[in-house]
Formats: C-alpha cells, sequence, structure tokens
C-alpha cells in the first residue's frame, strides 16, 4: 500500500517512527539526526511527541505556526508540539475530557520551555474576551515569578527547574479558561546556602542586586556587588545570555499582573535581602565558666533591622537550643559550628517558605471563583517536574528526585505500554515486562524512604552511617541495591562505591548517593527558639512564615519527614494524573555542551535506551497507533461502500469472518481513494484479530 505523506519524507527523515522502516536502534538514532541536523526537532512515536532541544531559537513558534496547526487534525502537518497541544485542548473542549501533559527528560532537555510552548499554545487558540484575556495573562505570568524564586543555573542547564512544578488550568464548557491551581514539589533549598562548583543560587538574588533602583537597594539595605554575599557564589555569576537587571523588570512586572500588591512585593524582597544578610552573619566564641564555648554574633547585623527583629532575641536563638521534653525545658549553648549550622538552617527554611508562600498567593489570585468553581468545568494539567539527575554527588535531593522519576517511569507504562501489553498478549505477540524499582525505593515496610523514616524516628544516636548499616542488612540481597559495606557484600573490592555510598540501578542509569545530610534532610526540622525569633519580628509576612513561633501555640507533635511528606505528594499527583487523558511530550538532550547543531550520538542512545522510546514504538506498532473496533468503524463508514451499504448487516458479531473482512477491504481502498489528496497517512491496516488499523 502506498503511504505518501510528509511523515515519510525521506530527506528529512521519517515523521512517525511508527513508520520507520526498517526498525531498529540504529535507524531510530540516525533518523533523529537526521531530522535534527534538519531543524525537524519534533518527531512521534504515534500520539508521543520527541522533542530534541535545539538550544537556540528556531522560528517554529511564531503566530503564524499557533495559526497554522489550529483545529488540524494530529497528522495533518508535519510534527510539532502544537498538534500535541491542539490535539489534547480539542479534546477536552470537545469531548469533555480532561487531559494531562506529561513531560519527562533529563535536566536541561527542554521540559520547562516544553510546558509554556504547550500553555501558550492553549492560550492563544481558546476564548477571548477582556476576563478570559485577564486570566490567561494571570495564568502564563505566574511562570517568570516562580522560575525567579525556583530556578538556578546549574551545570546543565542555565535556567535549571529546582522544585517540581504540577499546573491545573480549568476551563469552562466552551473551552475558555476560568483559572487554575498550582502544586510545587520540593524545592531544592539547599541550594540557598551552598551551590556546587559552576552553579549558582536561585535567579532572584542575581536579579534584585543587578535589576532593583539605587532607591530599593537602599532601603533594603544592600549592595550591588555579588561578592558582598557569603550566599552567592562568584565563580559564575555572570551567566552568558542571562540578563539578570532585565528579567528583574520582568518579574516585577509578572507579580503585578499576577495581582500581588505593592507592599506584598516589597515584603517578598526583603525577605529575599534578609536571606543574603543572613548568610553573612558571623560568630565568634565566648568562653563560659564551665570552660564551653558559647556562640555570639560578631557584628551588628541589618538583617534585625529589616525585619524588625531585636538583635539579642536573634542572638540567643543561636546561642541556645531548647529541648522541650515532659512538660520540661532544657537550654543547651551552641557551640560556633552549631550556630552557623542553625544560621543555614534558617536561612533554607526562610527561602524555601518564602516559596511556598508565593506558590500559594498566586494560587489565590488565579483561583477560579466560587460561583464559577460549582458549575461543571474541564481540566488540563500540565506536569514540568525535575528530570532525572546523576550528578557527581549525588544526596537526599537526588534521590527524591529519581524516585520521582521512576513514579512517572511507571506512570508512562502502565498508561501507554502496558494497557496494549495484555492486547500483546491475546494477540500473542512477545513482549517482556519492565521490572521497576519502586519497591526498593519505596515499598512502606523496607522501602529505603520507609527505613530513612524509622532510622529518623527512631530514639538514641541516629547519624547517616547507622542509616546506612540498615540498608545493608534489610537491601542488601535486592539486585539493584549496592553497597560496600553489606554483608556478604559482592563489592569489597570495588573502589568505584565509597564506604559512605551505596548505589542504585535506576531505570535511567546507576546512581552513587552519599549517605551524608541523609537524615537531616529528611528531618528538616528547625530549632524552636529560630521559629520563635522569627515569630517576634515585626514583619507581618515573616510572622506567617513561622505559625509554630507561636509561644501560645505549643505543639509537640513531630511534623512528617521530607520523605514523607514527597512521597504523599507525589501518590496524590500520581492518582490525579491518572483521572486523565495522558499526553506524552519525550524531551531528549542532544548534547552536554548546551550547544546548538551538536548530537552526541551515545548521549541520545542513553536517553532513548531509558526513556523506553523503543519498546514504545514495537507496541505501537504492534498494536497500530489509531485503532477502531470493527463495529464503530462500520457504522462510521458504512455508506461509502457497496458491500456495506444500503445492506448493513448489523452489529459484526452476526457476520462470517471471511465476508467482513472482504467488506472492511472493499471500505478500506474506498477510504483510501477518498483521503489520496490528504497529506498524511490514510491506509487502513486489517492485520490485527480484534482491531481495524486507520
Ligand atoms: P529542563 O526543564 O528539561 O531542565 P529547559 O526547558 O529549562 O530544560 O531547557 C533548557 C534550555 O534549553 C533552555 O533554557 C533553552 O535555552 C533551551 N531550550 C529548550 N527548549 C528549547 C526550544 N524549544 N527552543 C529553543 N531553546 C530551547
Ligand atoms: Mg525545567
Amino acid at each position: 500500500m502506498e503511504v505518501k505523506t510528509s511523515l515519510l519524507d525521506n530527506m528529512i527523515g521519517v515523521g512517525d517512527m511508527v513508520l520507520l522502516e526498517p526498525l531498529s536502534e540504529d535507524s531510530f538514532l540516525e533518523n533523529l539526526k537526521k531530522r535534527f541536523d534538519h531543524n525537524e526537532i519534533y518527531t512521534y512515536i504515534g500520539s508521543v511527541v520527541i522533542s530534541m532541544n535545539p538550544y537556540r531559537s528556531l522560528p517554529i513558534f511564531t503566530p503564524e505556526k499557533v495559526e497554522e496547526y489550529r483545529n488540524r487534525n494530529f497528522y495533518e502537518l508535519s510534527p510539532h508540539i502544537y498538534a500535541l497541544a491542539d490535539e489534547a485542548y480539542r479534546s477536552l473542549r470537545d469531548q469533555d475530557k480532561d487531559q494531562c501533559i506529561l513531560i519527562t527528560g533529563e535536566s536541561g532537555a527542554g521540559k520547562t520551555e516544553a510546558s509554556k510552548l504547550v500553555m501558550s499554545y492553549v492560550a492563544a487558540v481558546c476564548g477571548k474576551g477582556q476576563e478570559v484575556n485577564k486570566v490567561k495573562e494571570q495564568l502564563l505570568q505566574s511562570n517568570p515569578v516562580l522560575e525567579a524564586f525556583g530556578n538556578a543555573k546549574t551545570v546543565r542547564n542555565d535556567n535549571s527547574s529546582r522544585f517540581g512544578k504540577y499546573m491545573d488550568i480549568e476551563f469552562d464548557f466552551k473551552g475558555d479558561p476560568l483559572g487554575g491551581v498550582i502544586s510545587n514539589y520540593l524545592l531544592e533549598k539547599s541550594r540557598v546556602v551552598k551551590q556546587p562548583r559552576g552553579e549558582r543560587n536561585f535567579h532572584v538574588f542575581y536579579q534584585l542586586l543587578s535589576g532593583a533602583s539605587d532607591d530599593t537597594l537602599k532601603k533594603l539595605k544592600l549592595h550591588r556587588d555579588f561578592s558582598k554575599y557569603n550566599y552567592l557564589s562568584l565563580d559564575s555569576a555572570i551567566v552568558n545570555g542571562l540578563d539578570d537587571a532585565a528579567n528583574f523588570r520582568t518579574v516585577r512586572n509578572a507579580m503585578q499582573i499576577v495581582g500581588f500588591m505593592e507592599d506584598e512585593v516589597q515584603s517578598v524582597l526583603e525577605l529575599v535581602a534578609a536571606v543574603l544578610k543572613l548568610g553573612n552573619i558571623e560568630f565568634k566564641p565566648e568562653s563560659r565558666c564551665n570552660g564551653t564555648d558559647e556562640s555570639r554574633i560578631k557584628d551588628k547585623n541589618e538583617m534585625c533591622e529589616l525585619l524588625g527583629i531585636e538583635q539579642s532575641v536573634l542572638e540567643r536563638a543561636f546561642s541556645y537550643r531548647t529541648v522541650e521534653a515532659k512538660m520540661e525545658k532544657v537550654s543547651t549553648t551552641l557551640n560556633v559550628a552549631q550556630a552557623y549550622y542553625a544560621r543555614d538552617a534558617l536561612a533554607k527554611n526562610l527561602y524555601s517558605r518564602l516559596f511556598s508562600w508565593l506558590v500559594t498567593r498566586i494560587n489565590e489570585s488565579i483561583k477560579v471563583s466560587d460561583a464559577q468553581a460549582k458549575t461543571r468545568h474541564k481540566v488540563m494539567g500540565v506536569l514540568d517536574i525535575y528530570g532525572f539527575e546523576i550528578f557527581e554527588d549525588n544526596s537526599f535531593e537526588q534521590f527524591i528526585i529519581n524516585y520521582c522519576n521512576e513514579k512517572l517511569q511507571q506512570i508512562f507504562i502502565e498508561l501507554t505500554l502496558h494497557e496494549e501489553q495484555e492486547e500483546y498478549i491475546r494477540e500473542g505477540i512477545e513482549w517482556t515486562n519492565i521490572d521497576m524499582n519502586l519497591h526498593l525505593l519505596s515499598n512502606n515496610q523496607n522501602g529505603i524512604l520507609a527505613m530513612l523514616d524509622e532510622e529518623c524516628l527512631r530514639p538514641g544516636t541516629v547519624t547517616d552511617e547507622t542509616f546506612l548499616d540498615k540498608l545493608n542488612t534489610i537491601c542488601a540481597e535486592h539486585q539493584h541495591f549496592e553497597s560496600r559495606l553489606s554483608k556478604n557484600s559482592k563489592f569489597l573490592n570495588d573502589h568505584s562505591l565509597p564506604h559512605n555510598c551505596f548505589r542504585i540501578q535506576h531505570y535511567a542509569g546507576k546512581v552513587l548517593y552519599r549517605v551524608e545530610g541523609f537524615v537531616d534532610k529528611n528531618n528538616d526540622l528547625l530549632y524552636r527558639d529560630l521559629s520563635q525569633a522569627m515569630y517576634k519580628a515585626n514583619h507581618s509576612l515573616i510572622k506567617q512564615l513561622f505559625p509554630e513561633g507561636n509561644p501560645s501555640k505549643v505543639n509537640l507533635k513531630r511534623p512528617p519527614t521530607a520523605g514523607f511528606q514527597f512521597k504523599a505528594s507525589v501518590g496524590t499527583l500520581m492518582k490525579n494524573l491518572q483521572t486523565k487523558n495522558p499526553n506524552y511530550i519525550r524531551c531528549i538532550k542532544p548534547n552536554d555542551k548546551k550547544a546548538s547543531h551538536i548530537f552526541t550520538e551515545s548521549l541520545v542512545r542513553h536517553q532513548v535506551r531509558y526513556l523506553g522510546l523503543m519498546e514504545n514504538v514495537r507496541v505501537r506498532r504492534a498494536g497500530y497507533a489509531f485503532r477502531q473496533a470493527y463495529e464503530p468503524c462500520l457504522e462510521r463508514y458504512k455508506m461509502l461502500c457497496k458491500r456495506t451499504w444500503p445492506h448493513w448487516r448489523g452489529p459484526e458479531r452476526y457476520w462470517l469472518e471471511e465476508r467482513r473482512r472482504q467488506c472492511l477491504h472493499d471500505l478500506a481502498s474506498l477510504i483510501q481513494k477518498i483521503y489520496r489528496g490528504w497529506k498524511c497517512r490514510s491506509h487502513f491496516l486489517l492485520l490485527k484479530k480484534s482491531q481495524i488499523v486507520v
């Protein structure tokens, strides 16, 4: 059967991998490369969009392109992210199906850009009018605000999202946007106080110092010079192609559009300044008569002035720690090292609470009004969450991020492959099961997260080492867990595996985790003395961020651990996603240099493997991308063919197999003739027993 279509153009490769002949990993890669070299960054696997990061701006995101893709069928035009967005939006509007857009790929692969392209496409094609436009503007402008506070330059990506984001956009029955809700997942707050070499702190710090007026800086008691602040890394403070000053103006403007009041913006900037000043607090020891040292703040610090806290209150919080046990308060002194630790803990907490407050505040602005919430509405969710990460030094944050990616991979497999897998078995097609690591990571009884929690809650001395000991006894047998110290360890002489580390074979590769900091980061506790000091501030926003510092609200209950909270929120997210029709964008990073025009084959091959794209194509080919059961197909097209019209014989089960095949065959040729001029795949295949393929 001849198929003439733009999807099969040999010059620029094949637009849909399902049609690639012959199919092998090599031909798959060759096809991706061919297309990439011709600026064709999108390729389909059926309805899944593969997106290659071009690392330069291409003229394919113009309003004219939006018009071109608007209301067109998925396969009519060359592959584009707009086609996916259009399909999702129309199916939401016309078929009443809630949609979710799941964007996956490693750090720097283009997820965040993809999510913004989808959102801007939908904004461009959905309803118009003053009210609707305001809602759209607010939804879109929430992006620069959250990026300023939640993104940073890393070695992988100059604008790396350091938090996970899921946004539900809600529409009325006509398909006009009503508002939205953003959920954020675990901000990498350790970055506030320390950044790996070659990386930066969150953008907002640099933006504020470069972009604020002299007057604003004076009010905030800040210097323009980054080098004055301990928390700002210097070696990579200036990033090529990133205009911090201009971005500051964009963010200010976006905050205004989203609906922040001027005094709220001021408060937020005060807290940003406070974090920088907190980082400059230094301590000196003061000897006590019992021979111990107690920390004292070295110099007067402007943070107290900025937030309206008496320095003596802050100093006390950095010198003593009060533990309440059995209705009794016991104070212990902090030495200088402990005071630095407390300072950094406070900075991290302050910043991450500020970030969560921003999300809540944005949600207040963009939420659907109560009256509208009562009417029936439809939802499109867009998930842009941190991609799989393997660094030189991997810690709790990477563990959590990679766990989340395993969950997403699992849901991808469940929804796209697994569902079809049953059919392959029925049709007698071979299939290998994909084994996931989730048991090892998150099983309630003996998963790593559960054991970390158990260790954190255990009385007695708990350290990262005791946690590792526990893993060594309990996980030693798991085939994807490796550690030097586990009993009968096969890895005894494996020097790539240091003593204080464990290694996990994730679906996307092996990752070596250093246990240092796991217990502490999971505990995520802030000394009460510090939250109480913050609560005493004469600054309403900071008071609001530390409600547990209110002395009249004594709550001895331990807050849930970071791991527990994360697992629960990922669980809720997965449930939410499962109720929606999924649309997948699989992002691929072409090289490690953030460079355009370079296609590093080995790197792409690795991603193609772990994203399971080959399996995806095989499954799609076996199942074919567009299927319809016989009966509705005949019902839809019966009038086209003499054999089926006007003597349509009713439900297909009354038909003889042979006659049915003939009818379908005639129908198929007819439909082919009709659609000949149509630039897309329009052939019917009658290969499968239970279905025909369009
Ligand atoms: P991720 O969210 O997957 O970590 P990003 O979406 O932030 O990655 O993309 C990283 C960088 O790659 C962007 O800052 C941008 O420079 C470039 N990039 C990504 N997608 C595109 C695109 N469609 N067009 C041009 N540049 C892009
Ligand atoms: Mg991102």
